[in-house]
């Protein structure tokens, strides 16, 4: 099952369980919660993040770059919504490359290392940004999402360098922030020119292998009435009228929702992996005073739907253009839809990198299952921008987002096993 130097690696990291674990709780100690829109980094936490990966990369002999990204110089692509209010100085992207020794496959390991907020600190009992280790898990915010899975990447390229072994393809590990709001990070290694033979992102998977996820398109709806007196009877709106925005939204919402009751049976939104298409009123803003007539009222909504179908948007707009049809107001004053659309992503069952990491983890843990997110990951970049085939496999998932997020100490071990096992199979080792 395992080669005399495979085992050599394997032992080597068993060794050092407690380094790595202790990695994973400096990396928790930042504070590198994702900022909303406007706002930047609060703290430099980020800049001092990625020093520490910096410093451990370049110890394993990669070469490292790092830079801060400019939403206005990222160029346009298809699928790849950039967001122009994102202000992501001091959060930088670093990327290491360490040279094969000859032309062997070469491997990109992407991760992200902005978080989520805490959330709520009374539901947790541990300190979100401590790290603590209790029963066998590694407490924290981010520590399954993902900062377990760069600190297993990672490691496993340190192990192997201190097992004494080179590999023939190249290996590049890129460490970036925003995957939680944009995913600009990783669109920007992208358009930087970093590529690969294949990528591996360790998301949590429950130590499965997550073959596709779902595009998003998310915005407003933005749906007119009429001001008017609220305490008055109001003749039709033709005659002059007031129109209740509040009243058309309803309608508008209800469009919403026969097309989640369409898309449900829709053989054209059947996948092997994933579910159909779905939208989700989330935030509804209308009326500005209790007694007058609201004059607009702004949906935002979010949608999710199958790889490789780009027409999600002009369905929605088709709905409500339809829609309007049937009400005269509405016909003349329609509501309108703005949204940013992130493209899905897959990767073929049959790749070879599938096969590669379908043979570690088993070797490692279990036979593992083929599963789909109806929520997008960085792989789309990887995917669509690059066309290299990526997937992602990592420690479980339940607790990511939540609070009292953590990582067993196990599944970290894992981890780290079985990506040093996929780097030495895929790039190949003298
Ligand atoms: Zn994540």
């Amino acid at each position: 099952m395992f080669s005399d130097m495979e085992k050599r690696v394997l032992n080597i990291i068993d060794d050092n369980r407690d380094e790595i674990v202790k990695y994973l709780q400096s990396m928790i100690n930042y504070k590198t919660v994702t900022p909303l829109d406007g706002e930047g980094a609060g703290s430099d936490d980020f800049i001092r993040h990625q020093e520490m990966i910096s410093q451990t990369l370049a110890e394993t002999g990669f070469n490292v770059e790092s830079w801060d990204i400019d939403p206005k110089e990222l160029k346009p692509f298809p699928g790849a919504y950039i967001n122009p209010e994102r202000k992501l100085e001091k959060m930088p992207v670093v990327v290491g490359t360490l040279k094969g020794t000859g032309n062997g496959k070469s491997l990109i390991l992407n991760g992200h290392y902005d978080v989520v907020p805490e959330g709520i600190p009374e539901n947790w009992t541990h300190d979100p940004f401590g790290g603590e280790v209790d029963t066998g898990r590694i407490f924290g915010r981010g520590a399954c999402d993902m900062k377990g899975g760069i600190a297993a990447m990672i490691q496993a390229a340190k192990y192997i360098k201190k097992a004494g072994i080179k590999t023939v393809g190249d290996i590049i590990m890129q460490v970036v922030p925003d995957e939680e709001a944009t995913s600009m990070g990783t669109l920007s290694c992208c358009q930087r020119g970093y590529t690969a033979d294949a990528a591996i992102i360790p998301e949590p998977t429950n130590l499965d292998i997550l073959l596709a996820v779902r595009g998003n398109l998310s915005g407003l709806i933005t749906v007119h009435g009429r001001a008017g007196h609220g305490d008055v009877n109001q003749p039709h709106w033709q005659e002059g009228g007031a129109v209740n925005a509040i009243t058309k939204a309803a309608k508008v919402i209800m469009a919403l929702e026969e097309l989640n009751n369409e898309w449900r049976d829709r053989p054209d939104m059947k996948h092997k992996y994933l579910d159909p298409a779905i939208i989700t009123p989330t935030i509804i803003h209308g009326g500005s005073w209790s007694v007058s007539v609201p004059e607009k009222v702004e949906i935002e909504f979010t949608s999710d739907f199958l790889p490789g179908y780009d027409k999600l948007q002009q369905e929605i707009e088709d709905k409500l253009a339809a829609l309007a049809n049937t009400d005269s107001w509405m016909k003349q004053h329609p509501p309108e839809l703005e949204a940013g659309i992130m493209y899905g992503a897959e990767t073929d069952e049959n790749e070879l990198i599938v096969k590669c990491t379908f043979d570690a983890i088993s070797a490692v843990n279990k036979t593992p299952d083929f599963i789909g997110w109806g929520t997008l990951s960085d792989a789309i970049h990887l995917v669509n921008y690059l066309n290299i085939p990526t997937i992602s496999i990592g420690p479980d998932s339940k607790t990511a987002h939540e609070a009292e997020e953590f990582i067993t100490v196990d599944d970290l071990i894992k981890t780290t096993k079985t990506l040093a096992l996929v780097i030495m199979r895929w790039c190949g080792t003298n």
